[in-house]
């Protein structure tokens, strides 16, 4: 049967009921969906697995799959959205979730061009905090963008809106074994790679937690001027991403600050090992507000 408003699933004694279709991605629909046996309203990830197979080899897709299930299984946390339960029917997976009502971030930042810094540092310190905790727990979460964060929340302030956001899409996440870096395929999209992602087969090599800062670094990026760091359309993506060429001059970064540009600069660096870490984020002037030292001092 197809999925639509009004459709069940679930096992015989724990029913939830499908609702207005949240999102989509490249092999899901999400819905809201109420369980039947208390009312609440949540959010399901459906997984279509007859189209599964049509992304690429089946049984990779479907390991992909059951390991964001493990991972989010092992993930509690405020800034990161909560699994329920999930199911498996003959053709259909299932992750129910908790509801995150207020859509992707993506399309707040369309809908207001760009974000004021304030909104942006309020959102970007949520995601230093969920960001931290997943790595802390050994994950890498390898597709940071602004479609996989979703808006639980927004209030207004004296200088904007305060939006509450969770991190969401852990389908391309890596569980890594203690220390070492073991991350070794191309996964993520494009725009958002990092250049050891993108060249990760060529060399052989391998990557870690500082790919999350780059993604990291293109999210605030976006949230500051309402553009792509790298769209591919003055020299090929691959390249722009290689060599780190994104530009912060011109009319949608007028009288951004420098502190902000230079978390963008620190974050966006092509060698993984000069990128910021966690601990320099939550130091950096932008995030605490402290001035900034003058140039000779960095
Ligand atoms: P994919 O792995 O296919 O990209 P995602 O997990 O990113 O799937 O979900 C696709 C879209 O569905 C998201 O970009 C978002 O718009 C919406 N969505 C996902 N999870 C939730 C949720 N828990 N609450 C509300 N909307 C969600
Ligand atoms: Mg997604």
């Amino acid at each position: 049967a197809e999925i639509a408003i009004g459709a069940r699933f679930g096992p015989q004694d724990d029913q939830y009921e499908i609702g207005k279709q949240l999102g989509h991605g490249a092999a899901s629909q999400v819905f809201s969906c109420r369980r039947l046996r208390d009312g609440e309203e949540l959010a399901v990830k459906t997984v279509d697995l007859r189209r599964l197979c049509l992304l690429g080899d089946m049984q990779e897709q479907l390991g992909r799959l059951d390991s964001e299930v493990g991972i989010l299984q092992e993930l509690h946390h405020e800034r990161i959205v909560n699994l329920q339960s999930f199911h498996k029917s003959e053709n259909w997976y299932f992750l129910i979730m908790e509801l995150v009502g207020g859509g992707e971030l993506f399309d707040v930042i369309v809908r207001n061009k760009s974000l004021n810094e304030m909104e942006a540092r309020h959102i970007f310190m949520q995601l230093l905090e969920g960001v931290g905790y997943m790595h802390s727990r050994g994950v890498i979460h390898r597709d940071l963008k602004p479609e996989n964060i979703l808006v639980a929340s927004s209030r207004p302030h004296a200088d904007g809106q305060l939006y509450d956001v969770k991190i969401a899409d852990f389908g391309l996440s890596k569980a890594i074994g203690g220390g070492a870096s073991l991350a070794r395929t191309r996964v993520g999209t494009p725009q958002y790679w990092a250049p050891e992602v993108l060249d990760v087969q060529k060399r052989g090599g391998s990557y870690d937690q500082a790919a999350d800062f780059w993604g990291l670094g293109a999210v605030l990026f976006v949230m500051l001027c309402g553009r792509y760091p790298f769209d591919g359309q003055k020299q090929p993506l691959d390249d722009q991403i290689r060599t780190a060429s994104y530009c912060m001059s011109g009319s949608r970064w007028r009288g951004i600050s420098e502190a902000a540009k230079s978390l963008v600069r620190g974050l966006l660096r092509v060698n993984p090992v000069d990128r910021l870490s966690l601990e320099e984020c939550l130091n950096h002037p932008w995030v605490t507000g402290q001035p900034m030292l003058p140039k000779t001092h960095l």
